[in-house]
């Protein structure tokens, strides 16, 4: 039987605005887009909250693909969490104009039986809280997945730190990397979150790529080329979120196999980026990221 991977994270409604194009209220969140993106690689069931203006649309879309989402509560009460960003003029920064918890304020993750047994475990970027009382729950985790952001190091350092000791794979981008292990080369802050506990670390460099530090060996890859950047938001969670969705559906947690899933990752987010949301990766699905994949394997042969 395949391995389900268990996804904990923000479930949420985005406001976003690229110098292209603006979208009001589409399905967002860390936990939203890596599901999707694992969905096309191993069964997957989602942990988190939602509030009273959470469409049915949606609920449809996540069921569409396959997600178990009976993990997730209803909150009648309050809305979903909001997000509100602007990118600046060359995608690669941009601000966060609003963010909200609305149903995630004092959330607490309370995990069924079936999901309290899975073996591969992705914590997708939500407070360090959040992700430490979902993964206290989960009797036996053999591959943990963690991802953060800026926010988190900023306000939940110690938190944060103890839950890196209990990753086996951490994941972040370059400037977070770079405040959490407060280095400023990329490859010293590499080492330095190996020796802060994740068992193994990558380093996502945007439309550059992603590396790989782990016990076996250094590894990199590019980014897929992307001519129709059109909103980069849910590139990273969507990068994790296939890269453990390929890891647990394998079965495997060497070297060899982390290095396939960042291919899979590389492909799956590329797809990510070329729409709002995930319309495009739920459109195309798993024959166009396989056609990526081998794309990203040709032009790094020599
Ligand atoms: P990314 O572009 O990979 O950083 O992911 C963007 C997504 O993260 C958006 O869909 C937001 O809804 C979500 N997000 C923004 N801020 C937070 C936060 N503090 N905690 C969890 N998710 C967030």
């Amino acid at each position: 039987m395949q391995n389900t991977l268990l996804v904990v994270g923000s479930v949420a409604y985005d406001c976003i605005e690229t110098p292209l194009d603006s979208a009001d209220f589409i399905l967002g969140g860390s936990s939203s887009y890596a599901a999707l993106a694992a969905s096309f690689f191993c069964p997957v069931k989602v942990v988190g909250v939602v509030g009273n203006d959470f469409k049915e649309s949606d609920i449809q879309r996540l069921k569409a693909r396959g997600i178990d989402i009976s993990g997730l509560k209803f909150d009648e009460s309050r809305p979903t969490f909001f997000w509100r960003g602007k990118y600046h003029e060359n995608f690669n920064s941009r601000d966060t104009l609003d963010v909200r918890l609305n149903a995630f304020e004092g959330y607490s993750p309370e995990l069924k039986p079936d999901a309290k047994k899975s073996k591969f475990v992705l914590l997708g970027n939500i407070s360090p809280e959040i992700q430490t009382a979902a993964l206290d729950e989960v009797e036996q985790p053999e591959f943990v997945i963690l991802d953060t952001m800026d926010l988190w190091i900023n306000t939940a350092n110690s938190q944060l730190k103890d839950i890196v000791k209990r990753s086996d794979l951490l994941i972040l981008n370059d400037s977070e990397a770079k405040l959490l292990s407060e280095n400023k080369n990329l490859i010293c802050a590499g080492d330095i979150l190996r020796k802060m506990g994740a068992k193994s670390v990558i380093i996502k460099t945007g439309e550059y790529g992603a590396m790989l530090f782990h016990e076996s060996g250094f590894f990199t890859i590019p980014a897929y080329p992307v001519r129709t950047l059109h909103d980069p938001t849910g590139a990273g969670d969507s990068f994790a979120g296939a890269l453990a969705g390929y890891i647990a559906g394998a079965g495997k947690t060497d070297f060899e196999t982390i290095k396939k899933g960042m291919l899979v990752g590389a492909a799956t987010a590329s797809l990510t980026v070329e729409s709002f949301s995930c319309y495009k990766l739920e459109e195309t699905g798993l024959e166009e990221i396989n056609r990526r994949r081998q794309y990203i394997e040709t032009i790094t042969k020599i």
